[in-house]
């Protein structure tokens, strides 16, 4: 087997196709986001499922699925192979049987955005990049600054001044540049942008480079693997830029394809916002196929503050096909679900992870899941992230 099979990259609106051994932003015809594509075919002939069971635990384990080709270019801190906790208490308070936590926080630098951000940076240092730039609501920069260091990339970070201290701080300390700026994410995206153009960064920006999605797809295969090739009913997923609800539904696509997964089922798939910043929840119900840009975004969830992601078609495109939905929760709601996990359950999760939780409660409240329904939340950082804000 190859290291990676990838064989190029495929524009997710107008499907041309682009080399992946240059440097690629988006297509510039469609501004849409690339999408990685692999050899599947020869892949089904020659990956053998159960032996990707048998390595050395982490993302990387997958790195046939993975867009670096030599090893020596895998920039990893332990990444992925979460764990997958049931959470019974709360299980059986809502009438369910098989509820469980996917446990980001367990990622270097305590959220799942090291996934993303390990396979961007190692494929930008495999194609000679040498220096990053970020705009983020908080986690994705201190994520991107760690591998940066790792990989021996110069990095430079835009967000908001309101984000929290610890995404400063850990930012800051592996030795990025970071410029706290008056106003949201897609303020701090619009100056990133002019920094790459004028300055030759290269954007790291959500769904703006190709590879964030692939290092977060990966999630999906560990669910798969779980649950030994069959996929679970329910995924609840608090969705910022929706790189992981866009990857987990590519990935499941890619094992169909290698032959992997036992039935056609798929999970319906919930895309979970904040009352002070619902695009997704306000599109689906129209059934539109686009978000509108969210104004005066305002949510203690950090991570969710987006007001219009640039993937905003892929995610609404995942709601419809799996039969999912997107429900919006208040901050208060958010704030009394996390207590309640961090009682039942042990598990200090962020107020993004939380808000999965408060999500899922109106969702048995409105009979939309089962009783006997396999139900992942994802919690996808650490609640010790969001003590003290800047
Ligand atoms: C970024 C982030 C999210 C949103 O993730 P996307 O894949 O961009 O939708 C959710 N939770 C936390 C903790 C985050 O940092
Ligand atoms: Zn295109």
């Amino acid at each position: 087997m190859p290291t990676s099979y990838l064989s190029g990259l495929i524009c997710s609106t107008c499907g041309n196709p682009f080399s992946a051994d240059q440097v690629q932003t988006f297509c510039p015809d469609c501004q849409a986001t690339l999408l990685a594509a692999y050899d599947l075919e020869s892949a089904r002939r020659h990956a053998d499922r159960d032996e990707f069971s048998r390595r050395t635990k982490g993302m990387w384990r997958w790195r046939e699925f993975l867009p670096v080709r030599e090893e020596a270019n895998q920039i990893t801190l332990g990444e992925g192979d979460t764990p997958l906790l049931p959470i019974p208490k709360i299980a059986k308070a809502l009438g369910l049987t098989f509820l469980y936590v996917k446990e980001e926080s367990a990622n270097p630098t305590g959220s799942f955005k090291a996934r993303g951000l390990s396979a961007a940076i190692s494929k930008a240092k495999e194609l000679g990049i040498e220096k990053v730039v970020i705009p983020t609501a908080g986690n994705a920069g201190g994520a991107m600054a760690s591998y940066a260091a790792r990989a021996g990339l110069q990095a430079m970070i835009y967000m908001p001044k309101d984000t929290p201290r610890a995404n400063v701080e850990e930012s800051r300390i592996v030795g990025a540049e970071v410029v706290l700026i008056d106003g949201l994410i897609s303020d701090a995206a619009g100056m990133a942008g002019i920094k790459a153009r004028e300055e030759g960064w290269f954007d790291v920006s959500t769904f703006k480079e190709p590879y964030r999605t692939e290092g977060k797809k990966i999630m999906g295969y560990e669910l798969a693997e779980h649950f030994k090739w069959e996929l679970p009913d329910v995924i609840v997923y608090p969705t910022g830029g929706g790189t992981g609800l866009v990857g987990m539904w590519k990935a499941f696509q890619e094992m169909e394809a290698l032959g992997w997964l036992k039935n056609k089922k798929r999970p319906r798939m919930v895309s979970v916002q904040a009352s002070g910043c619902a695009p997704v929840p306000r599109a689906f119900e129209k059934k539109a196929a686009f978000c509108d840009f969210w104004t005066n975004a305002s949510t203690i969830a950090s991570g969710l503050r987006v007001p219009k992601s640039f993937a905003d078609h892929l995610i609404l495109k995942c709601l419809y096909e799996s039969n999912g939905t997107a429900i919006a929760v208040d901050d208060e709601q958010i704030m009394k679900a996390q207590k309640e996990l961090a009682v039942a359950e042990g598990i200090f999760a962020a107020p993004e992870g939380a808000a999965t939780y408060a999500a899922l409660k109106d969702l048995v409240a409105q009979n939309w899941i089962q009783a006997d329904e396999r139900v992942v939340l994802f919690n996808t950082g650490s609640g010790l992230k969001y003590l003290d804000r800047t």
